[in-house]
């Protein structure tokens, strides 16, 4: 409510997936800074107690979770606390609290396409968009930028490598290329011939970033490099020839913008997200992030190669669809989902994701133009069931599931 605003002259946050990782660290920066920010809105989708730990510390005015039986024993929680704050639950209670007028900001940190509707929801009500959620972007570019240009919404990115291309970018143009590094994840020298072999716990554990499961697993496959060239595309507008990808295992430099004249600007730090949420939390202020100091003298070297499709084929299939314009991203997206889904069930091998993406990917046809979100979602609806109908058919899905019963 205004009389909010008027009384603390604080930005007013709606933190969405508030429980996740880039939810928990946007938490810890906002907590270093009660005089600058206030939590009016958290949501969830099923880490309920998580939720109730967030609303003792921070206050917030309204709570959003996924179902109804979350929501009347968060509620019960939240009143034997003596806490006023308000639960409601389901997308459309996600999408009125993304464009509600007591908030200013609101940090986009759903996993996947999820999260579509309430970015865009608060895109169309004009937020400040601080946006973790690269499947939004991918599924939904260019609606997506056009809704933020003519709703007066504003734009931050939060992914390390656009916050930090972002943080390159001067107002003087001449840019030639963006170049977005990659760590190259877990299995970036492992034999070819083992990684039949991974676990989901295996794929989880990156060398560099501590991250949600599913962009764990989006990591060690490099789609999460795919889908960031496709968000890259659409944050900058940025033709698909102008963008690079090189590995960098150390993690150290988050991305590059390379002009005209040859200069090259990197932005760097340690591969802590509370940097980039820190930068898009105060910009165009410099603030505290809680972020230990780089000591550029306990680098021992920074290394760039260039990415091997042949390893990293989700990577190719990602860059095949930009290079083609983007009208089976919502495809690529939706059927990555859904695999890395069945591999983290051990449904499938790690290698199988690639192969269902790319079967689904062969199977459907690109969208020509998808400017509504109605048009999105059935296109992501119908790769999310062809993918499912691969899954079920493979092999040695079925030969596995003997074998666990
Ligand atoms: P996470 O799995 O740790 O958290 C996801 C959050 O989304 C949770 O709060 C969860 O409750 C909520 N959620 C999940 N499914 C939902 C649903 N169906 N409806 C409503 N809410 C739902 O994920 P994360 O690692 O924090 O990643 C979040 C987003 O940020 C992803 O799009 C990811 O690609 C992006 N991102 C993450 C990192 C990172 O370091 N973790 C870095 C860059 C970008
Ligand atoms: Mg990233």
């Amino acid at each position: 409510m205004s009389e909010r605003k008027a009384s603390h002259g604080r930005q007013r946050l709606a933190i969405l997936g508030s429980t996740g990782s880039i939810g928990g660290s946007t938490l810890d920066v906002v907590a270093r800074h009660p005089e600058r920010f206030e939590v009016v809105t958290l949501t969830a989708h099923r880490r309920i107690d998580r939720l109730f730990e967030q609303c003792l510390a921070f206050h917030p005015r309204l709570v959003v979770v996924s179902g109804p039986g979350d929501a009347a024993r968060l509620e019960a929680q939240l009143r034997s606390a003596q806490l006023r704050t308000e639960v409601a639950h389901g997308p459309a209670a996600l999408c009125a609290a993304a464009s509600a007028d007591d908030c200013d900001t609101v940090v986009a940190a759903i996993v996947g396409a999820a999260g579509l509707p309430s970015s865009l929801a608060a895109a169309r009500a004009g937020k400040k968009i601080l946006l973790a959620n690269k499947e939004a972007l991918v599924m939904s570019g260019m609606l997506f930028m056009r809704t933020v240009a003519e709703c007066g919404a504003t734009l931050l990115p939060l992914d390390s490598e656009h916050n930090a291309i972002f943080q390159c970018l001067g107002d003087g143009g001449g840019v030639e290329r963006l170049i977005l590094t990659a760590s190259g994840g877990p299995f970036l020298t492992r034999a070819l011939d083992s990684l039949d072999d991974i676990t989901p716990d295996q794929a989880c554990a990156h060398p560099n970033w501590v991250m949600g499961r599913k962009i764990s697993v989006d990591s060690a496959t490099m789609m999460n490099k795919g889908l960031e060239v496709i968000e890259a595309r659409w944050l900058f507008d940025m033709p698909a020839e102008r963008i690079e990808v090189v590995i960098h295992p150390q993690s150290v430099i988050h991305s590059m913008v390379a002009y005209a004249d040859q200069s090259v600007l990197a932005q760097m730090g340690r591969p802590d997200m509370r940097t980039p949420i820190a930068h898009a939390l105060a910009y165009p202020e410099r603030i505290d992030s809680g972020v230990a100091p780089l000591d550029l003298t306990r680098l021992a070297h920074l290394s760039f190669t260039a990415p091997d499709l042949v390893r990293f084929p989700c990577l190719r299939l990602a860059l095949e669809v930009l290079r083609d314009g983007c009208g089976a991203s919502v495809t690529l997206n939706a059927a990555n989902e859904i695999a890395v889904e069945a591999f983290l069930q051990e449904q499938i091998r790690f290698t199988e994701i690639a192969m269902v993406v790319e079967e689904v990917l062969e199977r459907l046809p690109a969208l020509a133009e998808h400017h509504q979100l109605d048009d999105i979602l059935a296109a992501d609806g119908r790769a999310r069931a062809m993918a499912q109908q691969i899954i079920h058919d493979l092999p040695a899905h079925r030969v596995r599931q003997v074998a666990i019963h």
